[in-house]
């Protein structure tokens, strides 16, 4: 491992007051995110001060949480998960908690929207009764996605997300439970993350200062590892732009007789002509239908 020293930073007042103005609202997991290139000075006790944030290449984010402190009049902000990332793998399970392909494609429209790689990843396939995640695999295949079947208990593809890890910065995201924390233990042994540790919230409701952290593995080589969450809304997704995020739409979107369809009801939709015709599948439609809902809620702020 390369040398890694861990220095604790303040923000100094004046990048909060940019920040600030330029996003005017508060939210202050915003400000330095896991992966942000920083400038910093040492104070005289060892800790720092960070004056500037370089400018991100990419960053994965989701609506923070309606939950208290984290809400400006009432409305969800943006919770930067990570910035400056490769690749992320989405890491979903058979059971505990059971696969939905509705969460699965929340995260993908999330990292297509980043312009990010995504890998998905179905894990405790040992925990399998039937042939269902052989068949989301094909679904998600034919799309164009890579997707892994793994199993940590019965070492299963484990060195196959390994491999894929290489020089590059890997963010491993997915619901608490799903076994993110056990594959990468399985992977890097010498990471002795604690399993089965899921609490984002207390009981109260109450958030907890649990962060993402970035792990390095060489030199070129980093993960990150986030804290357990139930769900995500993708953040900032505009109804319009809702269908190039599912990637397999696109071709047929832009043939739709009108340039304002929705996809949903509009005389001559190709995307629905496809749907008809089997090229898209009912279950990522049905998908779109409810995310296309969620971004129409979400107007009347
Ligand atoms: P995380 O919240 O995504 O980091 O999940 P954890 O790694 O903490 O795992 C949650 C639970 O799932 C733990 O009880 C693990 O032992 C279990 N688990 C993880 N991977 C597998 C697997 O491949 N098969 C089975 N059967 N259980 C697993
Ligand atoms: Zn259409």
């Amino acid at each position: 491992m390369e040398s890694e020293e861990i220095i604790r930073c303040s923000i100094r007042g004046k990048l909060k007051k940019e920040f600030n103005l330029k996003k005017d609202k508060l939210f202050d997991t915003d400000f330095a995110s896991v992966g942000d290139v920083v400038n910093y000075d040492f104070n005289k006790d060892g800790t720092g001060v960070i004056n500037s944030i370089e400018e991100r290449r990419n960053y994965i984010s989701r609506k923070a949480p309606r939950i208290k402190g984290a809400s400006y009049r009432g409305e969800r902000l943006e919770q930067v998960i990570a910035a400056n990332i490769d690749k992320v793998f989405i890491v979903t399970s058979v059971n505990e908690p059971n696969f939905n392909n509705k969460t699965l494609d929340r995260f993908l429209v999330s990292a297509e929207s980043s312009s990010l790689e995504a890998v998905i990843v179905i894990n405790k396939i040992d925990l399998a009764d039937d042939d269902s995640s052989q068949q989301w695999q094909k679904l998600y295949n034919n799309i164009g996605y890579t997707l892994l079947l793994t199993s940590v208990v019965s070492d299963i593809n484990i060195d196959e997300i390994k491999s894929m890890l290489s020089g590059n910065k890997s963010l491993f995201w997915g619901q608490s439970g799903v076994g993110k924390s056990s594959i990468l233990n399985k992977m890097f042994p010498d990471l002795k993350l604690k399993i089965g540790e899921v609490s984002q919230y207390t009981s109260k409701g109450i958030h907890t200062t649990v962060t993402s952290r970035m792990i390095p593995l060489d030199k070129n080589t980093f993960i990150v590892d986030t804290p357990g969450i139930r769900e995500i809304d993708p953040y900032g997704i505009k109804k319009e732009d809702l269908p190039h995020y599912f990637i397999e739409f696109e071709d047929f979107a832009d043939q739709c007789k009108f340039n304002t369809c929705s996809h949903h009801h509009e005389p001559g939709c190709k995307v629905i002509d496809a749907l008809e015709k089997e090229l898209i599948s009912k279950e990522r439609y049905d998908s779109y239908l409810r995310i296309l809902e969620t971004i129409e809620d979400d107007l009347n702020f």
